[in-house]
């Protein structure tokens, strides 16, 4: 039998026939030759015949596929709307750490070998390895894997938070002491704890309160329930009908409660739900929440987990325990075996959007993966993209906004003010009632730019178009594309007078400036790329706790707004994060307003900008986000834009600039099935000492001219060419 097999693990689309005498599964992984290499591959589909002479399956790995037919079709989609290898991304189906926990069993030959089939180790325990290598030498035994064979990785559970075992009212009688009545009663309340919390408010051990959870009266847990205010979790009524939905508006967390009741249904069906978010401290955030509304299995899956984590949650999933799956991106791989629900959060995030090989889009593989299943798909978000207004039938799109918060835009100066006194003022009288503030600044460092006062001349990195950032505690200057790094300097480089001076808005800076205007507060810069969840759930805890007043953070990261606490959010230098232009400009400033205004009605609200007009941000505030949006679709209709058609980014990097602009000409000139915008030079031109160029296409017919794409690169050199499908932004 024929069968083609793709090739794991490697950059290009490599798919072969091959030969084997075994009926195979497709999504088996074999060992095949290739070019004289022995190497991975699935099987991904037959074929009838070939008319080149084919090489024979060296080797079948497992015997059989984990990989369901649905998540085969999900990766060859994905393959062919993103340009990706569907090798590499069935490598997300199935990522090498599994192996580790693969159980290897003997498998006797015949009846007459004297032994049935058992575990490796079981079998070495009575017999000698010696023994083993000689039955299979004779072929008297054989090494096999089962579909259900697995070891469970062993993690030691962590004691970091605690949680009541069971319902308050059943509690009750087994609490013995007093203590141990405060305990349940407080814990009633806080719903979840650190440890080091409940062992210093009630003076207890940690043996003493190991105790508690040996009566199984209380247990240790993982997550932390970040908002504590329950009080806010009484679950609304809301009736969503289609098994397509799409809500907007209001924070994660409302969101969450008003499709309770979907989730609740999937649960008691006996089946999972797969609970998408796009970043992991979001994610466990949320998970935290529905800790406490759900009585059911909960897990965590990101990529920053260790690899005997991330196996017990993928064991989880493929061995159809019902169980909520909280996710980032990555999560759209997971071989959840009942799936019942695919929810997407807070879908006009860019993160969802893995711009390194294999390249995809998570919300756009989360609606394909919900239809193969055919499954239910909720999109949660503050305003969504434009594409799911045309997505999404008007009756299933459910409009949930806040009506008009408070909300200030402030015209700045150019390079000469980081705080308007408006905002210092309004800070002071946050700070003053006891809540907490947010600003955001696109940069961490103190000024994103160093210029010249007597020249004018601006300090840009030697290998980069991009102008170096002055670091305050480090006393350097830095690029943020290629990480190169100097001393900072006074002296100007271009004129010779000793006139450099940090100019814009960096956090660094505007923590120097708080100190002076505000000494007593404590102020905390969050890099979110910097951290990982636990120490971010531990400043949000800070925060809400009131140990922090002010944060400063890089992104305006929903789940960090829309804190109980939280008094006023200002954005720093409104014009850092619209980017640069592209035909998604609009939306994105329209998703990055709805935003800042719908995750806390009961906040402050500042834009801080320089060039962009203060109606327009009001009027984005205001105006009913599907007007907003009709109007952004008749002009991208109107311009042939997506979602009319589908445009493809195509950078190309050169070591010499001419080489690679003759390179990327010689493609644009050749494609047929699109139209070429481009190519011209990238906006950020020379990254790393590489020259850049980039082009737009522009195709009703993606498959087509992905393939023309494809093609086209056969003959020439591959290095070097990126291709982007639909990118939230031109990168
Ligand atoms: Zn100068
Ligand atoms: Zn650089």
């Amino acid at each position: 039998m024929l069968y083609d097999v793709a090739i794991a693990g490697v950059s290009a689309n490599l798919v072969f026939t091959y030969d084997s005498e075994f009926e195979l599964e497709l999504g088996e992984r074999v060992v095949v030759d290739l070019n004289g290499r022995k190497v991975k591959g699935y099987v991904i589909g037959k074929v009838e015949f070939s008319r080149k002479k084919v090489k024979t399956i060296l080797e079948r790995i497992d015997g059989f596929s984990f990989i369901t037919p649905a998540d085969l079709e999900l990766a060859k989609w994905l393959s062919s709307q993103y340009f990706s290898p569907v090798g590499k991304l069935l490598d997300l189906f199935l990522p090498s750490y599994i192996d580790k926990y693969l159980e290897t069993y003997v498998e006797p030959a015949t009846a007459l070998v004297g032994f049935n089939r058992m575990k490796i180790n079981e079998f070495l325990q009575s017999k000698s390895e010696d023994e083993l290598r000689k039955l299979l030498k004779k072929g008297y035994a054989k090494l096999t894997k089962y579909r259900e064979g697995f070891k469970i990785p062993r993690i030691a559970t962590e004691k970091r938070f605690v949680t009541l075992a069971e319902n308050p009212s059943d509690l009750f009688d087994k609490v013995k002491s007093q203590l141990e009545y405060e305990i349940v009663n407080y814990l009633m309340y806080a719903k979840t704890a650190k440890t080091e919390q409940i062992l210093e408010t009630f003076g207890i051990t940690i043996r003493e309160l190991q105790k508690l959870t040996d009566r199984n009266i209380l247990r240790f847990s993982e997550i932390a329930f970040s908002v504590p205010d329950h009080e806010s979790l009484h679950l609304e009524k809301f009736q969503l009908p289609a098994d397509r939905c799409m809500l907007y508006g209001a924070d994660d967390l409302t969101r969450l409660k008003i499709i309770s009741e979907e989730i609740q249904k999937v649960i008691q069906n006996g089946r999972s739900v797969l609970y998408l978010a796009p970043y992991s401290s979001q994610a466990v955030k949320l998970a935290g929440v529905a800790n406490i509304l759900f009585e059911s299995k909960i897990a965590i899956f990101h990529a920053d987990l260790t690899n005997a984590r991330k196996a017990l949650v993928w064991l989880t999933a493929y061995s159809g325990q019902p169980c909520l799956f909280f996710a980032t991106r990555i999560g759209v791989f997971l071989p959840i075996a009942n799936l019942g629900l695919v929810v997407v959060e807070s879908e006009e995030e860019g993160g969802y959007y893995q711009s390194v090989e294999p390249v995809y889009d998570a919300v756009e593989a989360a609606w394909k993966k919900a239809s193969l299943y055919q499954v239910p798909f909720i999109s949660l978000s503050s305003s969504g993209r434009v594409k799911s207004f045309v997505k999404f039938e008007k009756a299933n799109r459910y409009d949930i906004s806040l009506e008009n918060p408070k909300v200030f835009v402030e015209q700045l100066q150019e390079r000469k003010q980081a705080i308007s006194s408006r905002l210092i003022d309004l800070l002071k009288e946050c700070v003053h009632k006891g809540k907490g503030a947010v600003l955001i600044s696109k940069r961490k460092n103190y000024a994103p730019h160093v210029v010249c006062f007597a020249c004018g001349a601006l300090l840009k990195c030697p290998n980069c178009d991009i102008s170096l950032s002055y670091d305050g505690t480090g006393k350097a200057l830095k690029c943020h594309q290629c990480g190169w790094k100097e001393p900072a300097k006074s002296i100007c480089p271009v004129c010779g007078a000793p006139a450099l001076y940090p100019v814009g808005i960096g956090a660094q800076r505007v923590e120097k400036i708080l100190k002076y205007h505000l000494p007593d507060v404590n102020v905390q810069i969050i890099d979110l790329e910097e951290l990982e969840s636990k120490s971010l759930l531990d400043t949000l805890i800070k925060f809400q706790s009131g140990t922090i007043d002010v944060l400063i953070i890089t992104q305006p990261v929903a789940h960090v707004l829309s804190l109980p606490r939280v008094g006023l959010v200002a954005v720093l230098d409104f014009d850092g994060f619209l980017n640069q232009p592209d035909y998604a400009s609009i939306e994105r400033t329209i998703q990055f307003v709805r935003k800042m205004t719908q995750v806390n009605k009961d906040a402050v609200i500042i834009f801080q900008t320089q060039n962009v007009n203060k109606d327009v941000i009001l009027n984005f505030v205001k105006e009913k986000l599907e007007k907003l949006f009709e109007s952004e679709l008749i002009r991208r209709k109107s311009q042939e834009y997506p979602p009319f058609c589908d445009l493809i980014q195509i950078i190309l990097e050169a070591s010499d600039p001419n080489i690679g602009w003759e390179m990327i000409q010689n493609l644009a000139s050749r494609i047929r099935s699109a139209e070429t915008l481009g190519p011209v030079e990238h906006p950020l031109f020379r990254i790393g000492g590489k020259y850049r160029y980039h082009m737009i296409l522009k195709t009703k017919q993606l498959e087509q001219t992905l393939a023309e794409i494809s093609e086209l690169l056969k003959f020439a050199d591959k290095r070097g060419f990126k291709i982007f499908v639909n990118p939230p932004k031109l990168l």
